[in-house]
């Protein structure tokens, strides 16, 4: 063995296939465990796109180490190759969409033309009269070029519905280069040129990671998802009660010196009353807007409640007085409700509890001395 064999000999398509086949088995149970989990379509297209891409590699291996090289071969290795593309990118697809039967009906489609177009391969040999090689070389470009249509249609058509768009024109731009490379070394120097054969050894390995990496990123995108829909509101998008609870409560033990200010809508039942509950979910959905903008740079905002809102305040810089007059002002200027708001400061012994408990009882006394006024506890 030398370094030439490692790089562009038998030995590096051995490796390189080696090593595809380990990322899309990682692929694959990465895969399967997301489809098991939840139950998705678009789950399990990828998990069985990456069965195919499997039964293609380790075709293609067990080919190389028997050192078996025939136009059957060939063909069923040209077939896998186009299916398992169609598929791969269909799951790609489907990690970020629903798939509709009109899409179902583009990727399979895909894989027909392919059926189509390999009549080719096996009407080749009584069309043209040449050597063994030249017949087999021919007999597949048909599938070779069609590869290149597949590469268009999907660096088009896919990238404006899926997430991570850069990376997946990346790789399919790395696998337009691989398929060319191969073609070149194929038709024009037999498989023999040096580089050629290291590029065409090297170009799938970064192929599949970055496909790897796409559904890495996907799965990352997904848990945090979810962890986000866990600490928020759904209609508000503010902190929920239980996080801000926990929020409140790491601050207090610590003894940081912190603020809560505790705001209710005044009259919100009339409002749903008289304007409907849709209108209500609009103006809620506003004063959180206030909140959250307000609470941006010195602490965090949550729905406490129905239509009480809360802010923690940790910056102790912030002039507590002027900060909830802006916030009492800014609703009553920007939407077409008012809200009373009470806030308190922490003191050493305090629960977290406590201390919400005191801002919420100073917003009390804004409420029963006339409202759309703010009460600093005392
Ligand atoms: P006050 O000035 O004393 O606070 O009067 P109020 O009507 O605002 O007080 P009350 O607590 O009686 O009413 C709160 C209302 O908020 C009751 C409920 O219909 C409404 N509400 C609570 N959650 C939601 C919500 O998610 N969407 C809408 N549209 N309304 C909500
Ligand atoms: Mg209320
Ligand atoms: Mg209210």
């Amino acid at each position: 063995m030398n370094v030439m064999d490692l790089l562009y000999g038998e030995l590096a398509s051995f490796l390189s296939q080696a090593i595809v086949v380990v990322m899309v088995a990682l692929m694959f149970v990465i895969s399967l465990r997301l489809f098991l989990d939840r139950r998705k379509k678009g789950y399990m297209s990828m998990t069985i796109s990456l069965v195919f891409v499997a039964l293609q590699y380790i075709l293609q291996l067990y080919l190389t180490v028997r050192g078996i090289h025939s136009s059957l071969t060939d063909y069923a290795q040209h077939m896998l190759k186009i299916i398992s593309f169609v598929l791969i990118n269909m799951g790609i697809y489907q990690l970020y969409n629903r798939t509709s039967r009109k899409q179902y009906i583009f990727f399979y489609g895909l894989i027909i033309m392919g059926f189509v177009v390999s009549v080719l391969h096996f009407s080749v040999p009584s069309l043209y009269n040449g050597t063994e090689q030249q017949v087999r070389l021919l007999q597949d470009i048909g599938l070779e070029l069609y590869v290149f249509v597949l590469i268009f249609l999907c660096f088009y058509m896919i990238p404006p519905y899926i997430g991570q768009q850069l990376k997946y024109q990346l790789a399919l731009t790395i696998y337009f280069f691989y398929q060319s490379i191969h073609l070149v070394n194929a038709y024009m120097y037999g498989d023999v040129q040096p580089v050629l054969t290291f590029a065409d050894n090297l170009l799938p390995i970064l192929f599949y990671f970055l496909l790897f990496m796409l559904l890495f990123e996907r799965v990352v995108e997904l848990m945090q998802a979810i962890y986000n829909s866990s600490i928020t509101d759904g209609l508000t998008r503010l902190y929920n009660r239980k996080f801000f609870y926990n929020r409140v409560s790491q601050h207090v033990q610590r003894h940081l010196p912190v603020y809560i200010l505790f705001s209710d809508i005044d009259n919100f039942k009339k409002l749903n009353d008289t304007q409907g509950h849709q209108m209500g979910d609009n103006v809620l959905k506003q004063v959180a807007q206030i909140m959250k903008d307000e609470a941006e740079e010195c602490g965090i905002a949550g729905r406490y409640g129905g239509e009480e809102m809360v802010v923690m305040v940790s910056d102790p810089s912030v002039k507590m007085d002027a900060f909830a007059e802006r916030i009492r002002s800014r609703i009553e200027k920007e939407t077409i409700v008012t809200a009373s708001i009470g806030y308190s400061k922490y003191k050493n012994g305090l629960s977290a509890e406590e201390l919400i408990k005191q801002a919420d009882e100073a917003m009390y006394r804004a409420k029963t001395t006339g409202k759309n006024k703010v009460v600093k506890f005392s």
